[in-house]
């Protein structure tokens, strides 16, 4: 009898706990073949002149495929790693190693759909089945009580009737035996400096030391410190989301340890962290049911004119705003972070003061962020220009109220 042979084509999901592609592989193939790759497209300037991925979130990922490869070493497998397009070598692996179907979790904005379909077309040559599994929302998209197109486009409409009428399902177990080839290849790990960042841009970047580590370990720990009755640090910011965004953990594991550390003494602050996960499923979702939307140009004649990186940067350098406005970006530029209400100060200063296109705006977003997500960044962005999908949300109030209200040391606010 032939083996079913099954190539797992990890994305954003650089796990074995609650892993829904890897663990159905080792339930139903023979030998499993992991597999990541460095996308070129994605190490890159876009169309606007900013990096895909800026220096910070490649190391936080680098750091990421490496812990993954050295755990899938530990269970009995290997994570191959590939610096090229999946669709130009999928083929001759799947041909190399007789695979048999490949797994991965669909995605949702068009650049990585459209990823998702080459791969496809290139692998249905051969006669293989690209499956997909749906994965990265806390509610699953079929455990929804309504399709994805009767989904409301209000935020609100859309909590209150997931929250009632849908359940998040329980944490799959983490895998701990894998059997693969006997014979795989070996591969490694792309430097920063194959990744074509240049030695200005890697000498920049500081102390390494200092920069989160992008791990599965790392971010359960993450997880476990930030919600044990004693966190106090940072009310409100627990640096959870890059591990979500790349898939070290689940936010539906998430949502489980937050219900395991509920109590009447912390049940607003939790209350509000179930609230930001439903937003993160409100933009994806929103992504499925209007294709595109937030990537869309030309949302309205009152568009911001600042289109190109070029000009954002120069905005920068003139340094004529604010130096709270310099201290957010100061911060996002050398930590790849800010919390909710920085960004939103950030974001409204830029829309309203340097008439910053939407898309202009989080591109740059898309370049610094460590827990950049696609649908996340540009559904904001485009509600804070007054266009968003759910319109009660849009931001209706100037950058300088947003600062007096949410930023504690208003003192800064006429500087
Ligand atoms: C302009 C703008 C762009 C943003 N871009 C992103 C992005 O690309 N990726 C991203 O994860 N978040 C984004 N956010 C949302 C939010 O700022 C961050 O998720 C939050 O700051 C993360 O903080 P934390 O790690 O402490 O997460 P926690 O507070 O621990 O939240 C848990 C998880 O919920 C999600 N989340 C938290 N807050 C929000 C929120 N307000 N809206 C949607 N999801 C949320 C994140 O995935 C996070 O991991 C953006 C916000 C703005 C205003």
């Amino acid at each position: 009898m032939t083996k079913k042979v099954i190539l797992v084509w990890f994305r954003n999901d650089l796990r074995i706990h609650d892993n829904e592609i890897l663990h159905e592989a080792v339930q139903k193939g023979d030998i499993i073949i992991p597999v990541y790759f460095f996308d070129p497209r994605y190490f890159k300037p876009n169309d606007i002149g900013f990096q895909n991925t800026g220096i910070l979130r490649t190391l936080f990922l680098i750091d990421a495929v490496t812990q993954f490869k050295s755990t899938l070493q530990k269970i009995g497998a290997d994570l191959l790693v590939f610096h090229d397009k999946p669709e130009d070598i999928i083929d001759t692996l799947c041909a190399k190693y007789e695979v048999t179907e490949v797994y991965h979790h669909r995605e949702v904005a068009q650049r990585e759909t459209d990823i998702s379909e080459k791969v496809e077309e290139t692998l249905w040559k051969q006669k293989i089945n690209l499956k997909h599994f749906i994965g990265h929302t806390l509610y699953h998209k079929e455990d929804l009580p309504i399709p994805i197109r009767d989904v409301p486009n209000s935020f609100a409409a859309f909590k209150k009737k997931v929250e009632k009428e849908s359940f998040v399902r329980p944490v799959l177990p983490p895998v701990t035996q894998i059997t693969t080839h006997p014979h795989l290849e070996s591969t490694h790990i792309p430097t920063l400096e194959e990744l074509g960042f240049s030695p200005e841009a890697i000498a920049s970047v500081g102390d390494l030391n200092e920069l989160p580590k992008g791990g599965e370990d790392q971010a359960l720990e993450t997880i476990e410190r930030t919600l044990s009755a004693d966190y106090n640090e940072i009310d409100d910011y627990s640096l959870v989301s890059p591990y979500i965004a790349i898939g070290t953990v689940s936010p539906a594991f998430y949502f489980h340890k937050i219900k395991e550390h509920y109590r009447p003494s912390n049940k607003k602050k939790y209350d509000r962290l179930l609230m930001r996960l439903l937003w993160r499923d409100y933009f994806r979702f929103m992504l499925k049911k209007h294709p595109n939307i937030f990537f869309k140009p030309g949302v309205s004649t009152e568009d911001g004119l600042t289109t190109s990186a070029a000009e954002i940067e120069q905005c920068i350098a003139e340094e004529r705003h604010p130096s709270v406005i310099g201290e957010f970006l100061g911060e996002l530029q050398t930590t790849g972070n800010l919390p909710y209400e920085h960004r939103e100060i950030l974001a409204a200063y830029m829309l309203q003061e340097w008439k910053v296109n939407h898309l202009a705006g989080a591109s740059f977003f898309e370049e610094h962020l460590l827990d950049y997500a696609p649908a996340t960044t540009y559904g904001y962005w485009l509600h804070f220009a007054g266009y968003g999908t759910s319109p009660k949300d849009n931001l209706k109030v100037s950058w300088e109220e947003l600062l007096k209200k949410n930023y504690q040391t208003k003192k800064m606010v006429n500087s």
